[in-house]
């Protein structure tokens, strides 16, 4: 059996591309000096994967941003706006990818949206009824002839045109379908180029064959193959797909004449199904994914190995990752202060090509390697670590009873209007005061232990009170204590909570030069003390006004973590849940009246199929966070918070978690989530965003105004909740001081006019 990967995680072992390419943002270094580093990054990752006994080697996966983007680059897909800047070739892509202002113009940057079910997030093409799709790149050309100028001969990789087309946005009345044609012609110039470079297989992405697709779309996927597949030649294709099962397209795929065909057997359910229903064309290579690419666990070797018996009868098996490696970090090696009884649990992307390398080795030659079977299994019969009890009953006496919070919203409504004596339209912030330098600083020392514990937390206080001060000078009426103790609303929970490691240098690239080190849920989660009490009293303290106590909730934790494979999502989430119960029940006796819980990322693990979103996901989500809160006093006021814009199609599962007061993210996408809580007559009482924190700017008080009457056309009015979009930690003071004088006197005016 050979082996093969379908993509490497292209920033490198200790971030070097990230870094380069920052400095060459700030004009540190040249373009010339940008492209070398590239160069011999890719070179480097290329010679890894040799000298690991890898067999078929991706180049084309390599980015200085986004491999979708280099797709849409390579076909001509740039909207005029940013061809008219008449830039240089990277400066054009870089315009692309992050907007451009200066001499030549000013662009805004494409959309960026998540990549499937990851963490990753692509630039998102735009075409119009002008856009001209056609061959004019030679990226993928010069990375395989670079590979051989080493002598190695990659696989090139592409993103194929199915999904790039299905992904991109359309402006003008031309569809995706209007660019079949020439995206035949495209990528059959494509095949000849590389077939007359030498090269002997192309792989080819379609993980948008993973989703929903309809009848129609499935005969324009068959229809647009059996033309391009015309055009192969010589040149072996593998189409390659990933993140699921591809239920709806299976019986098209084996009957098109690929060379290979890349399944997914780890997310894929209902992969080995297919196979076994309609079997598999002889003499096309099945691309078994079955090395996970997305999580930090070793594979378990007899499990892999009793899958391979049962689809090796169906055809000649390459032994592959799930999906590119670029959705796990770099590699173990330099974890230097996790112990091997740890770290022998776990596989980043150098050590997955290990295993890809020894699974081979096993299917080869059982006796021989005997040893590496005999590891691998000792590794999942002993026990990781001793199980919390205690955690486990908890669990198991979960009743129906603990899901539910009483008297009902409507009525809760009430005595907390009577309780906290709230004005109408009352303004709050998201929690984060801006972390400045000092900020950072002050944690930095802590942790570095230049200051002492008590000095450490004198600083914040100092922060805490000024914080306060000021949202009592302007005349909020929630108030935050500012977040300046957090790192991470995702780290610093998961540091205070048993069950949680971290590591060093695990960064996973979430888009373009932003890595991100989600830390790991180790074991069984618990908390052992109260997390944020001290600071959320302390600030109480400060001022007659309520304080929000403010915390992470459960599903955002486990989404922004590497999670368990051991247990259950909804388990770790039910553990991470009543950990985070207790820290609430705690806040209330300690005299915090109101209490955010966020769930910023509660959209992150939607399944990628519609028909799976509440079976496999919200069935068990949306309980975890109604757990957290079921017990409070109907008198203390829950809220959360969410930064999607996106949501309007899970709006009623959003109602459902019962929260009392929920914030969102609108004002990029102007407000068109109103129409959606309008709809279905959303019951939780509600602040979207009325101005955006992602840029310096400062709104006026006539735009915030305008943006609080707006709402006021939608939602009825006692219902709504003035504030801005999103936590102020990004932002600078001066500009925060003065956004937030305006937000409150805007929801004065209005007041005072109603
Ligand atoms: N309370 C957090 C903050 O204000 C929320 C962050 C977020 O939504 N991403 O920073
Ligand atoms: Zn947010």
């Amino acid at each position: 059996m050979k082996t093969s990967i379908i993509g490497f995680p292209r920033v490198g072992e200790s971030r070097e591309l990230k870094f380069a390419t920052e400095k060459y943002f700030r004009k540190e270094i040249t373009e010339e000096e940008l492209e070398a580093k590239g160069k011999e990054l890719r070179h480097k990752h290329w010679q890894l994967l040799v000298d690991q006994g890898i067999d078929f080697i991706p180049s084309g996966d390599f980015s200085f941003f986004d491999t979708t983007l280099d797709t849409a680059l390579l076909l001509n897909l740039v909207p005029e706006k940013y061809q008219s800047l008449q830039l240089s070739p990277l400066e054009t892509y870089f315009a692309l990818a992050r907007g451009y202002q200066g001499a030549a113009g000013d662009v805004t940057a494409l959309a960026m949206k998540k990549w499937f079910n990851t963490n990753y997030h692509y630039m998102v093409p735009e075409i119009d009824d002008t856009t001209e799709l056609k061959l004019v790149g030679d990226s993928l050309f010069k990375a395989f002839n670079e590979a051989k100028e080493h002598d190695i001969i990659t696989r090139p990789t592409i993103l194929g045109p199915f999904t790039l087309l299905k992904l991109a946005t359309y402006h003008g009345s031309k569809q995706a379908a209007d660019f079949y044609e020439d995206a035949i012609i495209a990528y059959g110039q494509i095949f000849d180029q590389l077939a007359a470079s030498g090269c002997e297989w192309l792989q080819i992405d379609e993980p948008a064959l993973v989703l929903d697709l309809s009848p129609a779309e499935v005969q324009q996927f068959k229809g647009l193959y059996q033309r391009l597949l015309a055009k192969k030649g010589h040149l072996n294709i593998l189409v390659q797909t990933y993140f699921g099962d591809v239920r709806d397209t299976y019986q098209e795929l084996i009957e098109l004449p690929f060379d290979g065909i890349g399944l997914d057997f780890v997310e894929g359910r209902k992969t080995v199904s297919l196979l076994e229903e309609y079997g598999f064309p002889k003499g096309t290579l099945l691309f078994a994914g079955i090395v996970n690419g997305k999580n930090i666990w070793k594979n378990n070797y007899q499990e892999t190995l009793s899958l391979l018996e049962k689809i090796q009868p169906f055809g000649t098996i390459v032994l592959n990752t799930s999906c590119s490696l670029l959705h796990v970090p770099f590699t173990l090696a330099n974890e230097s202060a996790l112990e091997t009884t740890v770290t022998n649990h776990f596989a980043f992307a150098v050590e997955k090509l290990a295993e890809l390398n020894e699974l081979k080795k096993i299917v080869a030659d059982k006796q021989t390697h005997h040893e590496l079977l005999k590891g691998n299994t000792a590794l999942f019969v002993q026990e990781r670590f001793s199980k919390n009890k205690h955690v486990a009953q908890q669990i198991e006496a979960l009743t129906e009873r603990d899901f539910i919070r009483l008297p009902v919203l409507a009525e809760r409504a009430t005595i907390q209007k009577e309780k906290l004596q709230l004005p109408i339209l009352p303004t709050t912030t998201i929690g984060s005061f801006p972390q400045t330098k000092e900020v950072k600083q002050n944690r930095a020392k802590f942790k570095k232990g230049e200051i002492t514990e008590a000095e450490y937390t004198a600083f914040n206080q100092e922060k805490i009170a000024e914080c306060v001060g000021f949202q009592e000078e302007i005349g909020l009426d929630v108030l935050v204590h500012g977040e300046f103790e957090r790192n991470d609303m995702v780290e610093y929970f998961g540091e205070s909570l048993d069950g949680y490691l971290f590591t060093e240098k695990a960064w996973v690239q979430s888009y373009g030069t932003r890595c991100v080190k989600p830390p790991i849920i180790w074991g069984d989660v618990s908390r052992s003390q109260p997390i944020t009490v001290a600071y959320s009293k302390y600030a109480q303290t400060l001022t007659d006004k309520p304080m929000k106590g403010m915390l992470t909730g459960p599903v955002t934790i486990l989404n922004w973590s590497f999670p368990r494979e051991d247990i259950s999502l909804r388990e770790s989430t039910l553990q991470l849940a009543l950990a985070i119960q207790e820290e609430v029940l705690d806040l209330e006796t300690n005299g915090i009246e109101i209490i955010q819980i966020d769930e910023a990322a509660l959209r992150e693990k939607l399944p990628l199929r519609q028909t799976d979103w509440h079976c496999e996901y919200l069935a068990w989500a949306i309980p975890a966070f109604r757990l957290v809160h079921s017990k409070v006093q109907p008198t203390t006021q829950i809220h959360t918070h969410m930064c999607y814009s996106e949501f309007a199609d899970i709006i009623q599962d959003i109602d459902n978690m019962d929260a009392d007061v929920i914030s969102f993210e609108a004002s990029r996408s102007n407000l068109d989530i109103l129409d959606a809580l309008k709809a279905i007559d959303f019951q939780t009482q509600v602040g979207p965003g009325v101005y955006d924190i992602h840029s310096p700017r400062v709104p006026s008080v006539e735009e915030i105004e305008t943006t609080i009457h707006n709402i006021l056309t939608k939602l009825p009015i006692e219902k709504v909740w003035v504030n801005p979009d999103c936590g102020l930690k990004t932002r600078g003071v001066p500009e925060t001081k003065a956004s937030l004088k305006n937000l409150v006197l805007a929801a004065k005016k209005v007041r005072g006019g109603v």
